[in-house]
């Protein structure tokens, strides 16, 4: 079950970077940012956090129920000499999102750097797939999308280096069978993006997508073996990603070498979908 709004406060946790045993501050291009990743406990979402980490940014560590991950990853990133935090919210639940945003600004300051990254997959046949199955995927990957970047709008358009970065899917772009209601979701977060990137870019804040193709993650574990065999074939690069590759992707983003890149969206997917 998924605690209040106000137990997921008296669950945060925070650090002000240079702990015992901190290595220093990075010299990396994201030094003097702040961001918050939805979604880093695990998988791709870890791998963003402790990439924008090593970049020198301070990270905010968002999550749904993994705590134990999200303390093992905020120690991580303590090592590295930069501010962490860590903050359980459902990021389908508005008002969570806004007491995330409230709680954040604070105690770790104003966001740079928002990574719509939390995301779930509930897949079966159209012909199978109940009411709730849709409206699940859609609250978490698209509304969760819109609950966020409306409560950290106000953050991004006062920073003088705002970026949002949305991971979507490559099944967003292409289709696949047994998941449309992932597929609506994640095009829908492409749409978004797209719209998005226009009104912002007069306030100089850039908003981008990132679409995963198959990535080693807890999210493609469940795949039977013959279907991930079928899978591999298919990519031209012949393996599935790491979430390690889609990381750097978004470094990149967050970054100042991508001032002029705004409305895209980076395929990386082993060329699975061109
Ligand atoms: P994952 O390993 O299943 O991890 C999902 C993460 O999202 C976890 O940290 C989870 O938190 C968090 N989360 C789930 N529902 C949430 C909610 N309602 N509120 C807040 N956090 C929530 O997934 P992944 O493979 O890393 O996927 C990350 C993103 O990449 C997703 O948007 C996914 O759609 C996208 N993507 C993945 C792939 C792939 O092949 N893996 C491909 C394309 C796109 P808890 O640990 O607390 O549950």
């Amino acid at each position: 079950m998924i605690p209040s709004a106000t137990a997921f406060e008296a669950k945060t946790r925070w650090s002000e970077g240079l702990v015992q045993g901190a290595t220093g501050i990075p010299s990396g291009r994201l030094r003097g940012r702040r961001a918050l990743v939805t979604g880093a406990s695990r998988g791709i979402g870890r791998a963003i956090a402790l990439c924008l980490a090593e970049a020198g940014a301070d990270v905010a560590i968002n999550y749904r129920s993994s705590e134990e991950n999200a303390e093992l990853l905020a120690r991580r990133i303590d090592d590295l000499g930069v501010r962490t935090w860590t903050y359980p919210a459902d990021v389908s639940d508005g008002e969570q999102t806004r007491a995330m945003q409230r709680q954040i600004s604070r105690y770790f300051g104003r966001v740079d750097v928002l990574v719509n990254n939390a995301g779930i997959n509930i897949d079966r046949f159209f012909s199978k797939m109940d009411g709730a199955s849709w409206e699940k995927v859609m609250d978490v990957n698209l509304n969760g999308v819109y609950n966020c970047t409306t409560a950290f709008l106000d953050d991004v358009l006062h920073s003088p280096h705002g970026r949002i970065i949305n991971i979507t899917s490559i099944v967003g772009q292409m289709g696949n069978i047994g998941q449309v209601n992932y597929a609506a979701s994640k095009a829908g977060v492409i749409g978004m993006t797209k719209a998005l990137a226009r009104e912002l870019a007069r306030s100089n804040v850039t908003v981008n997508a990132v679409a995963p193709g198959f990535i080693e993650t807890d999210m493609v574990a469940g795949m039977p073996k013959e279907v991930r065999d079928k899978v591999i074939a298919q990519i031209p690069l012949k393996r599935l990603g790491r979430p390690e590759e889609v990381a750097k992707a978004v470094e990149f983003l967050a970054s100042d070498d991508a001032s002029y890149i705004t409305g895209h969206v980076l395929s990386i997917n082993g060329g699975l979908y061109i």
